[in-house]
């Protein structure tokens, strides 16, 4: 019989409880128990909700009050000296200490650092190691919520980190190598095995999803050792699970590790099903990864059907299970919840509950299963209406996108033009100062929004406040001096929300949350069809604003990238088609905007880096046509326009062509957190075109003082030529206070005015 196993289940709760019970104990409301008490009530409800929809197994541990790697970190304990004492004394609020920092009575420790999760959205903490680091087991979590599970009646199979994934994901801070660790850490995995043996466990996850990713012959031997050494162990049986792509080059190796189970993701790559059976040992359970755990799209059950076929005509259904492509972390709980959403498009969606009812039907299939029949038939219809529905293809969008090829990718003039062509119309100064575009969204600003969308404020009175809101934040520019001025983004929620809610093919959900860390939820828009614009989004404020003013107003857009990356994006095109229409969307805005007298115009890129596939062999196709996308957005203005960009993170080294090959004619960057370090790259590359690098921190209270700015405005023009330079702070003041907004950019345009009388 195959069987239905998930890898993983949303721990935030369907109503975001789980951020509510945090959040309320963090603030100091409930007691720990009372917070313990909320995450095994969402345990148990999980569990039960999980064989509701027919999974024969489900996973334990995968829960986590903040993190998955946290977690391990901490039972491994893995704890950086500055939180010892605290975790010893308190190992919950020690557990919090290291993923939020604490300053309370004379203590005062700064949070691991927060990094991306592969390719999600989703971020873990980074593991701080050492040379002498030591392991062992602390607390008996794992242990733990696997008898918690048995006394409810469940079968459940814990979920660990690997001890290789587990350090590559790891920093060492003295820059000794992770790896030298691994010797240290297999007796203590072995140890931590032989627990969950001992309280009855047959099998274990083990997760090692930096399997699919490109490895070196160091990290092979380290894979090789482990696993060796964890096979001498008394341990339960190891499914070994790889997610996120394909094992390719490591297939080899990675099939052969001594474990007892392979899983393997055959939603972002299922061509590599034939190798995997070619290479699956003859008795080792293989767990297909068959729906996408990633993305929010009921699956095409004909093709995952016939996936599971080949699998088992070649190894029969007792080693064989079915299971999405990765833990469903990354995708929102219940798609019949959204019935704010027309019937139809509700219907397309499958959530982590419709997730496992299709494995269900899957399994039924394979085994047999009559029932199984009709259930597949009612998936085809609804997959049909989704293949042929007016509101996903757009014959319009479709023949923008057939003529792209006439659409001209180039600006005009080649840079040293256009630069003469803006020069001439805006006379900037030297070292010319500009924001990124949001001023403090304050509490008032976020009241008056959401009493209009409530119906409390009407439409008038609503854009009166934000027209106020407006000309004071121009006023407050002029006074203290700034050149380039922005109108503030007071009417946006959300960079892609805003524009997802004026474009055709995006719909919103009600509960559609998905974590982003910790406490932290994120509710991204679906992008379920062709895009286009039925109307320009933004000209109506960039205009008001710059009438306000004589000094150039920034029209600000969210680039076609970002757009595409913070969305939950359709899976029945490619997504740089999708990306595409974005960018032609955009494109009509940016030319509306200069037709509205607005001459600079920032497309924001935040999003552009993170979208770099895992391995670096795709980088190359990726960047192209996240480039080009870019370009279609930007080019299609006069040479005295003039195109900013902004990018929110300081990574450049390994993509520094292509963002010079997005042909912006300034781009802004953060630095001024790592004291522009990130400038090295300026130094290999000679970056041709306006650069701001940060100078201004804004992600924290802190008031930066003048003399600071300028020292990092004398680094930076130590490798940048001083008519390149522009001076602007990190990223966007939405989450800022107005009283250091205004000390902090006034001492910014003083920088500024120093440097000029240099
Ligand atoms: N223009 C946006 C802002 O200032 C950019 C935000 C971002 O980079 N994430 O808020
Ligand atoms: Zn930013």
């Amino acid at each position: 019989m195959t069987t239905v196993s998930n890898l993983g289940f949303p721990r935030i709760g369907a109503k975001r409880e789980l951020k509510r019970a945090l959040e309320a104990h963090w603030r100091g409301e409930t007691t720990p128990q009372q917070l313990h008490d909320t995450a095994r009530a969402l345990r148990e409800r999980h569990w039960r909700l999980q064989y509701a929809a027919g999974a024969d197994l489900v996973p334990c541990n995968d829960f986590s009050l903040y993190d998955q790697v946290l977690d391990t970190a901490f039972a491994l304990d893995a704890i950086p000296e500055r939180y010892r004492a605290l975790a010893d004394a308190d190992p919950l609020a020690g557990y919090f200490a290291l993923a939020r920092g604490l300053q309370r009575e004379g203590i005062d420790v700064h949070a691991l650092e927060m990094t991306k999760w592969f390719d999600t959205n989703y971020h873990y903490l980074v593991p701080e190691l050492h040379a002498q680091q030591t392991f062992r087991l602390r607390g008996d979590k794992a242990v733990g919520e696997f008898l918690e599970a048995k006394a409810l009646g469940v079968k459940a199979r814990p979920v660990l980190l690997g001890p290789v994934s587990f350090l590559l994901l790891s920093k060492t801070v003295d820059g000794s190598d992770r790896l030298a660790l691994l010797a240290r850490l297999l007796p203590v995995y072995a140890e931590w095995l032989g627990r969950l043996r001992e309280a009855g466990a047959d099998w274990v996850q083990i997760d090692e999803p930096c399997l699919v990713q490109d490895l070196d012959e160091d990290d092979r031997a380290a894979y090789r050792t482990a696993y060796d050494a964890l096979a001498a162990a008394a341990r339960p049986k190891l499914l070994l699970a790889t997610y996120f792509g394909a094992l390719e080059d490591n297939l080899a190796f990675a099939a052969a590790l001594p474990a007892d189970g392979l899983h393997v993701d055959l939603v972002r790559a299922p061509a590599q099903l034939d190798a995997v059976l070619d290479a699956l040992p003859p008795r080792h359970v293989l767990s297909l990864g068959l729906v996408d755990g990633r993305n929010v799209w009921r699956t095409d059950l004909d093709r995952a059907l016939a996936l599971a076929q080949r699998a088992h005509a070649r190894i029969g259904g007792e080693r064989l299970q079915l299971a999405p492509s990765c833990s469903l972390l990354h995708v929102p709980i219940d798609a019949t919840l959204e019935t704010a959403l027309p019937a139809d498009l509700r219907g397309w969606l499958g959530f982590a509950r419709q997730k496992l009812e299709e494995l269900r039907t899957l399994a039924d299939a394979l085994n047999g299963l009559g029932s199984a029949r009709s259930t597949l038939e009612q998936a085809r219809e609804r997959y049909a209406t989704r293949a042929s529905s007016p509101k996903v293809h757009r014959a319009e969008v479709a023949a923008r996108l057939a003529a792209l090829a006439d659409v001209p990718t180039r600006r005009g003039s080649p840079y040293p033009q256009r630069r003469l062509a803006q020069a001439r119309r805006f006379g900037l100064p030297p070292f010319p100062t500009t924001t990124i575009g949001s001023f403090p969204q304050t509490q008032q600003v976020r009241e008056a929004r959401a009493g209009h969308r409530a119906g409390k404020l009407s439409d008038a009175d609503y854009e009166a406040f934000l027209e106020a809101e407006t000309a004071r934040c121009v006023r407050f520019q002029e006074e203290i001096g700034l050149d380039v001025l922005v109108h503030g983004e007071f009417e946006r929620n959300d960079m892609v929300e805003y524009f997802g809610e004026q474009l055709d093919g995006f719909a919103f959900t009600r509960n559609g949350w998905v974590q982003s860390y910790g406490s932290r939820c994120v509710k991204p828009p679906i992008l379920y069809g062709d895009v286009q614009r039925p109307a320009p989004m933004t000209v109506r404020w960039s205009r008001y604003a710059q009438s306000l003013t004589e000094r150039p107003m920034k029209g600000m857009l969210t680039g076609p990238v970002t757009v595409l990356q913070w969305s939950f994006v359709r899976d029945d095109q490619p997504r740089e088609t999708t990306c595409r229409q974005v960018a032609l969307a955009l494109r009509d805005e940016v030319l509306d905007l200069e037709a509205a007298g607005i001459g600079v115009i920032q497309i924001d890129e935040p999003a552009l880096r993170e979208g770099l596939p895992l391995r670096r062999a795709h980088w190359r196709a990726y960047l192209e046509w996240a480039v080009e996308c870019f370009r279609i957005a930007a080019a299609g203005v006069a040479d005295h326009t003039q195109v900013h960009t902004h990018m929110c993170y300081s990574e450049f080294n390994d993509i520094i062509e292509a963002v010079a090959a997005m042909d912006a004619d300034v781009i802004s960057i953060e630095t001024s957190r790592s004291r522009m370090e990130l400038l090295e790259a300026f130094v290999r590359f000679r970056y041709p075109n306006g650069i701001g690098p940060g100078v201004y921190d804004i992600h924290s209270p802190r008031v930066p003082e003048q003399a600071e700015m300028s020292a990092l405005l004398e680094k930076a023009g130590a490798v940048l030529a001083p008519e390149q330079l522009w001076v602007n702070p990190d990223c966007g003041l939405k989450t800022r206070g107005w009283p250091e907004t205004r000390r902090a950019l006034t001492a910014m345009v003083s920088a500024a005015q120093a440097l000029r009388a240099t």
